[in-house]
């Protein structure tokens, strides 16, 4: 998919307003795109290049086609520069070798875009740099700064330019990106359950104790689903030991819910309705359990009623 259609369906309010200040000439001199990892920030920077350099806009958009647009695409466009996190962080010599560059005039055409990934990992020589040259701009240029923590760029740096907030991922998308990276599809789904953060999903999924907490919170709903008693020994037993602090507690929760609407889902096609009112009220009475951790009740009682209240509805 090119970028405009991934903006466009993905990021519908950006994508609109950087065509519409484009085609009225109206760019802003900086950007700051701010998102998190996945939802398009560079998609938008790359998208932006091509529409300056384009040589063959067809309807207003980059045609993908001519010279320039390959280029830019291949990441070998001379007056288009990227700069990235050398190891932990982008370093004064990157930006100071961006610069020199600047002060010729642009290889090819007047312009020069300039797009800083990950720019909130700047060290501060770096930023000071960075902030100069957008005080005092040498030639006609267009800089992006892309960032998915936009607190930690300096607050000087961002009352030049202007920001550009990228909207979190679809559920949906964020599944898409989690299958991608090698994890499955039930995973992907329970993860996406748990947050809208490609990289926070990343992160849970590679943790240890995720993994044994999603079997042991499977096994649990095993046993509720056939309301065997099993379900409510299991709370000592084990969920005790791997859920031990209040937010993985909370977590249980949201597990077993995701769980409970899967098994809605499945059953919505051509089961009765019966059973899929009864799985609305056990959702309910998760639900309800969720709240009551919140306030000072233990997790142990809590599972054990809500056990209890399943296997016994
Ligand atoms: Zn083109």
């Amino acid at each position: 998919m090119g970028e405009a259609q991934f903006l466009e369906k993905n990021q519908p309010i950006v994508f609109t307003q950087l065509q519409k200040s484009f085609e009225h000439g109206r760019l802003a001199h900086a950007y700051l795109f701010e998102g998190e990892t996945g939802t398009g920030k560079h998609e938008a920077s790359i998208w932006l290049a091509k529409h300056l350099f384009c040589t063959d806009l067809k309807d207003n958009q980059p045609c993908e086609q001519c010279n320039n647009c390959q280029r830019i695409q291949r990441n070998e466009h001379p007056d288009v520069q990227i700069v990235e996190p050398d190891g932990q962080t982008i370093k004064v010599d990157q930006i100071r070798k961006l610069q020199s560059e600047f002060a010729t005039s642009g290889f090819e055409t007047k312009q020069k875009v300039f797009i800083i990934k990950d720019s909130d990992k700047m060290n501060s020589s770096a930023a000071n740099s960075l902030l100069k040259f957008l005080e005092e701009p040498v030639g006609l240029f267009l800089a992006i700064l892309e960032t998915d923590s936009v607190g930690r760029i300096l607050p000087t740096i961002q009352s030049r330019c202007q920001i550009l907030h990228f909207q979190p991922l679809s559920k949906e998308l964020l599944q898409m990106k989690l299958k991608e990276n090698g994890l499955g599809l039930q995973t992907a789904k329970l993860l996406s359950s748990l947050t809208n953060s490609f990289d926070k999903a990343v992160e849970i999924s590679q943790n240890e104790w995720f993994n044994e907490a999603r079997d042991s919170v499977q096994q649990w709903f095993n046993y509720l689903k056939k309301a065997d008693p099993q379900a409510f020994i299991y709370v000592q037993k084990k969920l005790l030991k791997v859920f031990k602090e209040k937010t993985q507690q909370i977590e249980s929760f949201s597990m077993l819910l995701f769980f409970y609407q899967e098994l809605l889902l499945e059953k919505a096609s051509g089961r009765s309705l019966k059973e899929i009112a009864e799985i609305n009220q056990v959702i309910e009475l998760i639900l309800q359990a969720e709240q009551k951790l919140g306030t000072n009740v233990s997790f142990q009682s809590t599972a054990e009623q809500l056990a209890l209240r399943i296997i016994y509805k």
